[in-house]
């Protein structure tokens, strides 16, 4: 009999396993994949060169309270930085940039410059007590913190497109509408603003690294802790009933609504999951050649042109279109971390949104038109190329359901109620032995592990 089996190595599941170890309980995580990680892993893309299967980028796992307190980075983990945290191109050769130094960045805003830092610099600045706002279920911050949540709530509960009227100049409003589009869904629904502000917030207080040799050395030091802690880890193992998970007082799962109401016997929950992605892995035999200079050396690249076209490709796409000119998330991991290709060649990482359960080839298309307008001649430099469809995605995790790689769309239902509306979402409803702990609880997707270690809080709590 364990304390504790966890259904799911993904990085929530690992970090709820790591929590409850650490805390002296009897745990073990079976995972259906032969090897754990689910959206954290790093495989080879050729001989010489390895890339991240799924997340790339780091700002909320570089603040991560839970990995902080896990000493992730006494387990092999550690953060390394590209000399521009991010860049956004424009048609005239231009480009939109933040650096991790806030002044750096509100320095290349103009007029944007106090409105950036009154909007962004301040919760940067106290970052390491308002992340706490962004890391967890809104009833329960709403409880502990009502006044700092208020003040937050007014700008986060806005759509980024009216936060965006706020700004003058293309540069903040490309940047501010760049990272709301990470949520996958209109950027006019309420709260997209929050998803922007939390990460430029993050991205200034701690930076946008990648983690040294792939994002899998972020779920290897969870497991490391797991190992260390007396815990135990099986891979190969599916669970398809609850039969086929061992006996223990209590079980925590990594697993989206739907399955897990399907291993309860019960009929589907109102869940709605959101866009596809749909990715493109390159090996280069040298540098993109961006033709806007910030973006050469830039961990991230936000591709779409000026904010009101990102607005209106997520639209398009939330509306069930694949726009020609879609907005594409572009990371270089290799600009910081060598490791991940020989000397000279670079590893590019791209995806793009697209209608759920999409099957249109041409949607690989899309993403090379925006290579051609933003970086001319780098078809010239490709030594190898993999897409990555929403079938692909699909297959590959059965929690991307159609392709939705957020375990639900970002709605501003979901993200409240994520699954449901309580202080305490990880517990079952109706099972004092069940918790969810995956990215279908809040704070919602990314690899920051504090779904897990908040379902870990809950089981120390009740168990
Ligand atoms: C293309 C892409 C890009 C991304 N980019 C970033 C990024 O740059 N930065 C970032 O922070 N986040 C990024 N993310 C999001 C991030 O990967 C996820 O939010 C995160 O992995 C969610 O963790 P999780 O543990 O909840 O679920 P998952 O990572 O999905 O893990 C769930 C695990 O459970 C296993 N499992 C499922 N069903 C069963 C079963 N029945 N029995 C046993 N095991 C089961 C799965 O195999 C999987 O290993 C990206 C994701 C994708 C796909």
């Amino acid at each position: 009999m364990w304390d504790v089996v966890v259904v799911g190595a993904g990085p929530n599941g690992l970090t709820a396993a790591a929590r409850l170890a650490r805390a002296g309980r009897r745990v073990l995580v079976v995972e259906a994949a032969p090897t754990i990680g689910g959206g954290s892993r790093t495989k080879p893309l050729t001989d010489d060169a390895r890339y991240d299967v799924c997340a790339a980028v780091h700002p909320f796992g570089a603040s991560s309270p839970a990995f902080e307190a896990l000493r992730l980075c006494d387990h092999g983990l550690s953060w390394l930085h590209p000399p521009t945290a991010l860049a956004h191109p424009f048609d005239d050769g231009d480009a939109a940039v933040l650096h991790r130094d806030l002044t750096l960045t509100i320095d290349g805003l103009g007029a944007d410059r106090a409105r950036w830092q009154r909007l962004v610099g301040r919760l940067s600045r106290t970052w390491q007590e308002s992340r706490v706002l962004a890391t967890g279920p809104v009833l329960d911050n709403l409880a502990h913190h009502p006044i700092a949540m208020a003040r937050f709530g007014v700008v986060a509960g806005l759509p980024a497109t009216t936060l965006a009227r706020w700004f003058r100049t293309r540069e903040a409003k490309a940047l501010l509408l760049g990272f709301a589009a990470h949520s996958g869904v209109s950027l006019h629904l309420p709260a997209t603003s929050g998803v922007a502000v939390a990460l430029a917030a993050a991205a200034h207080a701690v930076g946008m690294p990648v983690a040294a040799g792939g994002s899998q050395a972020i779920v290897d030091a969870l497991a490391a802790v797991i190992q260390d802690a007396g815990g135990e880890i099986r891979c190969d193992h599916l669970v398809t009933s609850l039969d086929d998970i061992p006996a223990a007082r209590g079980v925590l799962l990594d697993l989206v609504p739907a399955h897990m109401a399907a291993l309860l016997g019960r009929s589907a929950p109102r869940w709605r999951h959101g866009v596809a992605a749909w990715k493109l892995d390159l090996l280069l035999s040298g540098e993109m050649p961006w033709t806007a200079a910030p973006c050469r050396g830039a961990g991230t690249v936000h591709l779409g042109g000026e904010g009101n076209a990102v607005d209106r490709a997520e639209r398009a796409t939330a509306r069930g279109h694949i726009p020609d000119t879609p907005y594409v998330i572009v990371t270089q991991p290799s600009v910081a971390d060598p490791s991940r290709a020989p000397v000279g060649k670079h590893v590019v990482w791209a995806y793009r949104h697209v209608p759920n359960g999409c099957d249109a080839v041409s949607a690989s298309g899309g993403i090379e038109r925006q290579f051609d307008r933003f970086a001319p001649g780098w078809r010239d430099l490709v030594l190898h190329r993999q897409v990555t469809t929403a079938a692909d995605f699909a297959a590959y995790n059965s929690g991307y359901v159609g392709g939705d790689i957020a375990g639900g769309a970002m709605t501003p239902w979901q993200t409240v109620a994520r699954p449901r509306l309580s202080a305490d979402p990880y517990r079952v409803r109706g099972r004092d032995d069940m918790w969810l702990c995956s990215q279908s609880t809040p704070p919602g997707p990314g690899v920051h592990g504090m779904c897990g270690w908040h379902a870990a809080g809950s089981v120390l709590r009740h168990s």
